[in-house]
């Protein structure tokens, strides 16, 4: 039996009709940027997953940059950023002129080791961005703590994370900006690009809805600089149609990570880490073993699709070479990139899917 390693098609497939009717309704009523859709999608989202409010913004990233340029980020400014994640994460100090500072994971779980950051910061540390990498939380008392002592703004990517809980709490409201993507392969995907942006703090909220649009008070009057980073109508016409079947995803998600969990029994693998504090909701399912090269091509020849997420830590990209960091850096995150291989992870795969991904990995040898 076949595993792709992700495959879009069931789920596009099961919604077509009413993904269509929605978006010919949105089409109909002119609503392109911003607008009904948006709005509806926003309460769900919030009211949904438990924030107090919730922006739609047209990517994971520009809402990263959003929440960049409200914590007044700039020239000569450190951010502590993990070397372990997407380049995204990393991109709106950059944009706003700052310095990314990275600190190593935990061996664990691939999040922020909150040792680590405490041992970065200095006194031009003026923030830091916390990834909920694979959906599972970050320590988060243990980095508001350190965020506290220092004074810093704390950004959630919880782009990979939407649904996941700390400690009780959805993911995004303890620090003081949470950033999300709708991106098609995210857990909650659109047709298109897509992203959320929230916030505990009733100022930060209202200052990214500002910023979203121009930074326009009054129209035509701008008091502030803001930029385009609206979500068009056709997306949350999409999302409002898949935003109620989330919870059942997340169920399957953590049913597949379960199975995968108590299944797979291979010498040298480390599975991902199950912590008390928090419920991941697996958008990846991440294993790593010293052979990894070998698992992956072994997998293959069973007819099992893999990725490499992330085959490469921040602090080695060539965009970022400047930065002054070299092999041996940040050990944690580059044993994990050396050894990570992600499994088939999607709400649609089947038991006898789930079954033979274990299966081919306990085979290998
Ligand atoms: C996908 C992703 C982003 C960027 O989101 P886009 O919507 O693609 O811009 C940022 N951070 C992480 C961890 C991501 O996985």
């Amino acid at each position: 039996m076949k595993a792709p390693f992700l495959d879009l098609g069931p789920q596009h497939r099961a919604l077509r009709g009413e993904a269509l009717a929605a978006l010919a309704a949105t089409y109909d009523a002119t609503r392109f940027c911003l607008g009904k859709d948006v709005e509806d999608f926003e309460r769900g989202f919030a009211s949904s997953l438990g924030y107090p409010s919730a922006l739609g913004v047209n990517s994971g990233t520009s809402a990263l940059h959003i929440a960049c340029m409200i914590a007044g980020f700039g020239p000569g400014d450190e951010i502590v950023v993990p070397p372990f994640t997407f380049i995204a994460t990393a991109w709106g100090v950059t944009y706003v002129g700052a310095r990314p500072v990275f600190a190593d994971i935990e061996d664990g779980t691939f999040n922020l080791d909150p040792a680590a950051l405490e041992a970065a910061i200095t006194p031009r540390t003026k923030g830091v961005i916390v990834v909920h990498l694979f959906g599972l939380p970050a320590r988060m008392d243990e980095i508001m703590a350190v965020a506290r002592k220092h004074g810093l703004f704390v950004i959630e990517d919880c782009a990979q994370a939407v649904g996941a809980r700390y400690k009780g709490a959805p993911a995004g409201l303890f620090g003081d900006a949470g950033t999300f993507s709708f991106y098609p392969t995210k857990n909650l995907g659109g047709c298109g690009e897509g992203g959320a942006f929230v916030s505990r703090r009733a100022d930060v909220a209202a200052k990214a809805r500002l910023i979203r649009v121009h930074g326009m008070e009054k129209r035509y009057h701008h008091g502030i600089v803001g930029g385009n980073f609206r979500l068009d109508g056709f997306q949350a016409a999409v999302l409002n149609v898949k935003l109620p079947h989330l919870p059942s995803w997340t169920a399957r998600r953590r049913s597949i990570a379960r199975s995968y969990l108590a299944g797979i029994r291979l010498e040298g693998a480390r599975l991902p880490a199950v912590p008390a504090y928090g419920e991941s909701v697996y958008h990846q399912f991440t294993i790593t073993h010293p052979r990894r090269d070998a698992l992956r091509e072994h997998l293959a020849g069973c007819g099992i699709g893999t990725d490499l997420i992330y085959p490469l830590p921040l602090h080695l990209q060539r965009c970022f070479a400047g930065l002054g960091y070299g092999k041996g850096s940040f050990p944690a995150a580059e044993r994990a990139a050396e050894t990570c291989v992600s499994l088939p992870m999607f709400p649609e795969l089947s038991d006898d899917q789930v079954h033979a991904v274990a299966e081919a990995v306990n085979a290998f040898r």
